[in-house]
């Protein structure tokens, strides 16, 4: 299956993003840096399908949901 899918997504709340494969809120601060790559990676804690997005993209959400 495609476990590495990089999300971009653009409708989100301010602390969580909708899962992709699930629709569930993901929690923003359960990401975590993967080491050797710009990317951050969790668990859907609804369907445990690994999320990856981008670092650029996950600082962008984070920044946006601390404003
Ligand atoms: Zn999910």
């Amino acid at each position: 299956m495609d476990d590495n899918l990089v999300i971009d997504l653009t409708d989100r709340g301010p602390t969580d993003v909708p899962c992709p494969y699930c629709g569930a809120g993901v929690l923003l601060s359960t990401f975590t840096q993967w080491a050797g790559r710009p990317l951050t990676t969790t668990t859907c804690p609804s369907c445990l399908r690994t999320l990856t997005v981008s670092t650029a993209t996950w600082a962008r959400w984070s920044n946006t949901a601390d404003a």
